[in-house]
């Protein structure tokens, strides 16, 4: 049998999984839709600057986790203590005078540069493809093949392993397996159908001088249309100013199919009060369909045997299994790879 496992997807929990699966003598590539792995560890240009999109810090708690971080300090990531707590405020509207900036939780780490210099670290030696869209996994002998093209549309390529893990959100893997003619059982195919996402509509503004956003540069709001205010520049993210605009769920929600340019408006004019006079030299919207898992499965790593159980393993992980953010994604993937190295699987 192959004993190389294909990972779709290399966002956190892609990553850590392939790097702990190396860890354990098994080889694994690893595939991505985007241009670069990172998956909501992203972060990109905007202007002169540059804003992290997606997750823009993360807490530790488990102790596991702490060691995973600790490993990927020591192995030369440059993880940094933000702060202690940001600023809050109960809506944007209201500007910075009625921010409380009392800071006195865990510390909130973030890595220099930019979030995506955590997936780059976690690639490194790994076989990571990306640029590739996975569109089939269809089980083949006693293994499983998985077919894709090029984001360009390009030619059709395919890859064999004995195992499979998918971490795109849920409702994609799902998609990829029904797109191979991959039946799961009942109950499993139930469990995985529920788990859902709440949307985010980012944007990432380039501004011309520093903007208003109190210390440490960073806002919660407890109510929409915006959520969270994050200045790039005092993160360590961006050599100009650059502020990243996260609006809440439920607006998200409601313009997740709106003209990216007039989201960018509105949702820069309900930021105006913390932009303190700068102007925009440049905007991006990135649409995340899949930002939050709102219904999450209680397990780290979801086992499946396709085919009435005669199949091996095919293996869900990522932020919708056991934990949510950061934390959980990375947790996920560390549970998968365990389960693909379980002897009884496979
Ligand atoms: C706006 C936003 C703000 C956030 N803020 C925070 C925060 O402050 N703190 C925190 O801890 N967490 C935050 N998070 C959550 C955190 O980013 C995620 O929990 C974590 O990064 C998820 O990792 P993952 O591996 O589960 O999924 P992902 O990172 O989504 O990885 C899945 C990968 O699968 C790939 N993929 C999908 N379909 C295909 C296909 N057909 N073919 C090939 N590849 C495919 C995708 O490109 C992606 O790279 C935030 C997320 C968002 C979107």
């Amino acid at each position: 049998m192959n004993d190389r496992v294909l990972v779709v997807g290399a966002g956190l929990s892609g990553l850590v999984a392939a790097r702990e699966l190396a860890h354990r003598g098994v080889g694994a590539t690893v595939l991505d839709r985007e241009p670069r792995a990172a998956g909501r560890l992203a972060t990109r240009a905007v202007g002169p600057g540059r804003a992290d999109d997606g997750a823009q810090f993360f807490t530790v708690r488990d102790e596991r986790f702490a060691e995973l971080v600790g490993r990927w300090r020591s192995g030369g990531c440059p993880i940094t203590t933000w702060c202690h707590g940001f600023a809050s405020a109960p809506a944007v509207g209201d500007g910075p005078a009625a921010a409380d900036t009392t800071g006195d939780g865990p510390p909130r780490f973030v890595v220099a540069g930019g979030m995506d210099g955590l997936a780059a670290h976690l690639a490194q030696g790994l076989d990571v493809r990306t640029g590739v869209v996975v569109e089939a996994v269809a089980r083949e002998g006693h293994g499983w093949r998985v077919s894709g093209r090029g984001r360009d549309g390009g030619e059709k390529a395919v890859w064999r392993a004995g195992r499979v893990l998918l971490t795109a959100p849920v409702t994609r893997s799902l998609g990829l397996l029904a797109a191979g003619d991959t039946a799961l059982p009942a109950p499993q195919a139930v469990a995985l159908r529920r788990l859902r996402y709440a949307p985010c509509q980012s944007v990432a503004v380039a501004l011309d001088r520093p903007p208003a956003v109190p210390e440490p540069g960073g806002v919660q709001f407890a109510r929409g249309p915006v959520g969270w205010l994050g200045d790039n520049l005092r993160k360590g993210v961006s050599g100009t100013p650059a502020v990243t605009v996260h609006a809440a769920e439920d607006w998200s929600a409601a313009h997740l199919y709106h003209d990216p340019t007039g989201v960018a408006e509105k949702l820069l004019a309900f930021a105006a009060p913390w932009l303190g006079g700068a102007r925009p030299v440049a905007t991006r919207v990135r649409r995340w369909r899949h930002s939050r898992p709102t219904v999450r499965h209680p397990e780290r790593a979801f086992v499946v045997r396709p085919d009435g159980g005669v199949a091996p393993a095919v293996v869900f992980a990522g932020d919708a299994f056991g934990g949510a953010r950061v934390e959980g994604a990375a947790l996920s993937g560390l549970a998968a790879a365990r389960a693909l190295t379980d002897p009884v699987l496979g």
